[in-house]
């Protein structure tokens, strides 16, 4: 590509209009001043081949991935970082300039630099994590845990078998515990997190209780629908420090945009504002 020509980059998925990274990235874009577009693309699995060999040569510098393709672009990159192989599935592709497609998640990042800007004190060599939930997010969570230096995962699934093969992948320090036991594994834990899809508008309630949990957590729900879930209204209650879901999705975009676009964007109120009046 000559350097003459406008970087797209977009997010491919199917279904597609309900993302939220056409917006974030247009604030971006908008804010820095780039001479760059970011489009949704409804892609379906049997096209997804044709469209990493296309869009390179129409102008695209990169891509977010999201369902249904977070898996099946890792057998189709050329290059796949550490974490993305660890977590088994990508976020952020990047068509680089020799030819190769690299393949990144970003997730875990998004999330713990999520509670380092919600929780400037946390620190999750502190003590034991619990985290609730053992689908495909649970998988980037626990591997960002165990990287920033969680000494213990409590790792509880209501299907007890999805937690067991986390914990196969991920060894020794991953504990798991029965769903109808994890009210009992919260006070001594400094980070609790919740990655099931429990809480979410349109989904049951979160209904383990809190009431163990320990004031000096760190809690961090996934579901950023509402902003405010039942499960941080009752952390806050207990009187931890709570942190919503939206800051993950917001920094989980920023490496990638950098890479595209070659400025390292800001997470600050006036994009949180901008995504939550979308
Ligand atoms: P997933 O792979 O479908 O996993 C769903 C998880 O929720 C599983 O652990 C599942 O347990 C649990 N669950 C669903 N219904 C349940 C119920 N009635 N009772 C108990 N557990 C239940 O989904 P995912 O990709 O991991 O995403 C999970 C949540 O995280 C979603 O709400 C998603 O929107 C959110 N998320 C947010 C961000 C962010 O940036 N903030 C990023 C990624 C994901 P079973 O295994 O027993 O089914």
């Amino acid at each position: 590509m000559s350097d003459s020509r406008i970087p797209l980059a977009g997010v491919i998925g199917a279904p597609i209009a309900h993302s939220k990274s056409p917006i974030l990235h247009g604030h971006w874009l908008k804010r820095y001043n780039i001479a760059g577009h970011y489009v949704p693309m409804h892609i379906e699995q049997a096209d997804l081949g044709h469209v990493l060999e296309t869009l390179p040569k129409m102008g695209f510098v990169g891509l977010n991935v999201t369902l249904p393709h977070k898996e099946q672009v890792l057998a189709l990159a050329d290059v796949v970082s550490d974490r993305a192989s660890i977590i088994g599935a990508a976020n952020t592709l990047i068509f680089q300039k020799d030819g190769r497609l690299h393949a990144d998640n970003t997730d875990g990042y998004g999330f713990i630099e999520n509670l380092r800007q919600g929780a400037p004190n946390w620190d999750a060599k502190s003590g034991p994590a619990v985290v609730f939930g053992a689908g495909g997010a649970a998988r980037a969570i626990i591997s960002a845990l165990l990287d920033a230096g969680a000494p213990e995962i409590r790792l509880t699934n209501r299907t007890r078998a999805r937690a067991d093969a986390l914990r196969a992948d991920f060894g020794a320090k991953v504990q798991v515990v029965d769903w109808v036991q994890s009210g009992n594994i919260l006070g001594d834990a400094a980070t609790v997190v919740n990655t099931t899809s429990l809480g979410m508008v349109g989904k049951p309630e979160f209904r383990v209780p809190l009431d163990g949990l320990n004031p000096n957590a760190v809690v961090n729900d996934l579901v950023y629908t509402p902003l405010k879930t039942p499960f941080l209204l009752a952390a806050e209650a207990a009187g931890c420090t709570v942190v919503d879901g939206l800051g993950m999705l917001l920094h989980q975009a920023a490496p990638g945009f950098e890479r595209w676009f070659g400025v390292r964007p800001e997470v600050d109120e006036d994009l949180r504002t901008t995504v939550l009046n979308a």
